[in-house]
């Protein structure tokens, strides 16, 4: 029905980006991204009336986002007809607005677009050699200044060639070493190198990319006093199968799985370095404090859980954490004991109850409410966790 809309308003419309590149390489992707050329917000309201779906249209930027009934979306934006100019410039020579959208773009292998209108649907559009740097798996820019231009493109470079096992083509690298030397990230606003540094984060493993940026000397240049040594490679392993517990376990979470990862990259750090390079990434207030938290809490955290003798007590220290700062925590041990305790705390002990509730105390044993209960019931709950019945007191 998309193909049919565009084809009758006598537009074109084609599926870009990552899609693309993960169809053909085999890998599960849900991020549906449609360029049209024309206006964009205009073509959603239509596919979203078509489908009794919601749009939410973006004017100023001729983007927009359906959602359809069952949860699926699809975001459309608007190909660049005409950008700006410079003065002087030679006329432009006519070129598709899709070509001059995809030139933007990071790397050839983003630069695919499958067509959808019902005429031609399917056809593949390759301007850039993007499907033979695919079967070569190759990391490539489009030109000579595109780390320049934008050098958060150095992480996603190295993300990209970690999590698919590619390549920098050689041009390309020598424009990453060298764009690395010249300290270019110094001219980036630091809310996008975080945003890029989160989204490695949340790769299957953060590890293999870390590792790819020390190789290139991008962790150095992004933090100058940072520790990469085999003590945080392996809390980052532990840490890795911790979240895949976590995700095997509770697959409808949605906490921060970013967090953790931060916090062990920064553990061992100064913490007044951890302030500086949380300040230089902008990290909103709430992610800061949570990072610097786990900083300066884990050890003697640690600590008292491993000194304490019964699981109410482990209890009692968790749950007042944030689930985020419990998985580097369970990530932190060496002893695999401290770590099962911790994750039986997520699994089992959070969401213990007691037996009896307050109105059983009040309707079965005629007690008055009071601060009395909270303590009944709390042993109620700690015999639970301890396993043991509770005293007769
Ligand atoms: P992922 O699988 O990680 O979601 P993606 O390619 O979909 O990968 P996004 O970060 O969502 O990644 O970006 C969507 C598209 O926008 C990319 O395919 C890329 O072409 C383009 N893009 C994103 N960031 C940049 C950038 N810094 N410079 C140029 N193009 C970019």
């Amino acid at each position: 029905k998309i193909g049919e809309t565009a084809e009758n308003l006598g537009i074109n419309a084609y599926i870009i980006g990552g899609f693309v590149r993960d169809l053909i390489i085999g890998r599960k992707n849900f991020d549906l991204d449609v360029v049209v050329e024309g206006d964009a917000t205009e073509f959603a309201k239509k596919i979203a009336k078509l489908f009794n779906a919601k749009v939410h249209t973006f004017d100023r930027f001729k983007t927009a986002t359906v959602v359809f009934p069952d949860g699926n979306r699809i975001d459309f934006a608007s190909a660049r007809t005409e950008v700006y100019r410079s003065p002087g410039a030679l006329p432009e020579v006519d070129m598709a607005p899709l070509k001059k959208d995809l030139m933007r773009r990071d790397f050839t292998i983003n630069t695919l677009a499958v067509k959808i209108n019902s005429k031609d649907f399917g056809k593949l559009i390759d301007f850039f050699g993007g499907l033979k740097d695919i079967k070569d798996r190759k990391i490539r820019v489009l030109h000579s200044l595109s780390f320049v231009e934008d050098p958060t493109r150095i992480l996603r470079a190295l993300r990209f060639a970690t999590r698919y096992r590619f390549e920098l083509g050689s041009h390309t690298e020598k424009l990453l070493k060298m764009a690395v030397q010249r300290k270019l990230f110094k001219t980036v606003e630091g809310q996008r190198i975080y945003h890029e540094l989160k989204q490695i984060m949340l790769e299957d493993n953060p590890l293999r990319v870390l590792n790819k940026l020390e190789q290139y000397k991008v962790l150095s240049s992004l933090f100058d006093n940072l520790n990469w040594n085999r003590w945080e490679k392996d809390l980052f392993e532990r840490l890795r199968k911790v979240v895949i517990w976590h995700k095997l376990n509770f697959p409808e979470s949605s906490i921060n799985y970013h967090l953790p990862f931060f916090g062990a990259l920064f553990l061992k750090e100064d913490y007044e370095d951890v302030n500086r390079y949380l300040s230089f990434l902008s990290v909103p207030e709430k992610e800061k404090k949570e990072i610097l938290d786990m900083c300066r809490l884990i050890i003697p955290t640690i600590k008292r859980i491993e000194k304490a003798k019964k699981n109410s007590e482990i209890y009692s220290l968790l749950k007042s954490k944030s689930e985020e700062f419990i998985l580097l925590l369970a990530a932190y041990p060496e002893s695999e004991e401290t770590r099962e305790k911790i994750l039986k705390y997520l699994k089992e002990w959070k969401d213990v109850k007691p037996l009896v509730s307050g109105k059983d105390l009040i309707n079965r044993f005629k007690l008055k409410p009071g601060p009395i209960f909270k303590e009944i019931l709390n042993k109620l709950k700690y015999a639970i966790i301890d396993e043991k019945i509770p005293e007769d007191n």
